[in-house]
């Protein structure tokens, strides 16, 4: 399946969970992600609306590093807006190495007007954890 495809398919509301390599999950692969020829006119204003809902969960303690690169990203953050939810580094990913968001996800946003909520109106448990 290319990236367009895996992102059409995409089943969850939530997105950007990767395997680690050699991990032995049910987690997508950042690879079957990753097309660097998906340049929708409006991919900056979807990366703000990543970077600027409200952020969910701040465990802390450390630092994750990117699979990709050399890139940091504080452990354990999550954002949400109230519907989608994804690892706050999922920007990274979307703006630095090409992964291609899922479709629903795309046209929610766009749906969206591109304004993330300022604060959820949903309780953590309620959001759609991965597995
Ligand atoms: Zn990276």
């Amino acid at each position: 399946m290319t990236p367009t495809d895996r992102a059409r398919d995409w089943e969850h509301t939530w997105f950007g969970v990767w395997r680690v390599e050699h991990g032995e999950t049910d987690l997508p692969s950042v690879h079957e992600f990753i097309d660097p020829s998906w340049l929708p006119a409006d991919k900056d204003q979807m990366i703000k609306y990543l970077t600027r809902s409200p952020v969910v969960v701040a465990t802390v303690a450390g630092y994750s590093d990117c699979l990709l690169c050399s890139a940091r990203s504080e452990l354990g953050c999550w954002q949400s807006d109230g519907t989608w939810l994804w690892p706050a580094d999922l920007e990274h990913y979307v703006g630095v190495h090409g992964v291609v968001l899922p479709s629903r996800l795309v046209e929610h946003i766009r749906h969206q007007g591109y304004n993330p909520p300022t604060e959820l109106d949903v309780p953590i448990e309620n959001l759609p954890w991965p597995d």
